[in-house]
C-alpha cells in the first residue's frame, strides 16, 4: 500500500496489533465465528459454492449441502453463518473465503466484510476502534492478539489493509 491510510480511531495512539496468521496461529479469530452476511456478501458466496465446497471441512460440506451457508439466526438484521465443530461454517485451517480470494487474486472478494475489518469495529456513535482486551468493554478475553502485550507493533501500522477497508465504507455508506 503506496499511501498510509488516515483513519480517525478512539485508540489510535496506544493500540498495538499484529497478526501471526501462519507464524504459530492457525487462524483463532475463525474460533465460534458466526459472521452476519450482507446481501451481496450472500450472493457472492452463493454463486462461488461449486468452488467453495471443496475446500470445507467434510462436516461443513454436509451443512452447506443440507442447508445452505446461513441460518435462520441474525444479528443486526444480517443472516448468520452457522459454526460447525466450534469453528466457522468456512474454517478449515484457515478461511476458506480468504483462501479462495487469494487464488483468484483478491483475498476479499468473498470474505464477510466483518471478518475484512477484524480488530476493527465502530462503536454505537460510528467512532473507529482497535478492538482489545480491556478495552470497551471487550469480551474475547481469550485470544491472544487482542492482548495489547501480545505485541509492541502500533495498529495504525499493522492494520493498513483493514483502515484502508474501514475508510472506504465510510466514504460508501
Ligand atoms: S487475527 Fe489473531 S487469531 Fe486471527 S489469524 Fe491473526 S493472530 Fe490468529
Amino acid at each position: 500500500m503506496n499511501q498510509r491510510v488516515q483513519l480517525p480511531l478512539l485508540n489510535g495512539q496506544e493500540a498495538t496489533f499484529e497478526c501471526v496468521y501462519g507464524r504459530g496461529c492457525e487462524g483463532l479469530c475463525c474460533q465460534n465465528g458466526r459472521p452476519g452476511l450482507r446481501d451481496d456478501e450472500l450472493h457472492r458466496i452463493r454463486e462461488a459454492i461449486p468452488k467453495i465446497v471443496p475446500m470445507l471441512r467434510p462436516a461443513a460440506r454436509k451443512i452447506v449441502q443440507r442447508s445452505g451457508v446461513v441460518t435462520r439466526r441474525t444479528r443486526d438484521g444480517l443472516p448468520l453463518v452457522p459454526v460447525q465443530g466450534g469453528w466457522c461454517l468456512f474454517f478449515n485451517e484457515g478461511c476458506v473465503l480468504h483462501k479462495l480470494g487469494v487464488q483468484e487474486g483478491d483475498a476479499y472478494r468473498y470474505k464477510p466484510l466483518q471478518c475484512a475489518l477484524f480488530p476493527l469495529l465502530w462503536d454505537d456513535q460510528g467512532r473507529w476502534y482497535v478492538r482489545q482486551k480491556g478495552y470497551m468493554n471487550e469480551t474475547w478475553d481469550e485470544l491472544f492478539c487482542l492482548n495489547p502485550q501480545h505485541s509492541q507493533r502500533k495498529a495504525i501500522d499493522t492494520l493498513q489493509t483493514e483502515l484502508a477497508i474501514a475508510a472506504k465504507l465510510n466514504v460508501d455508506e
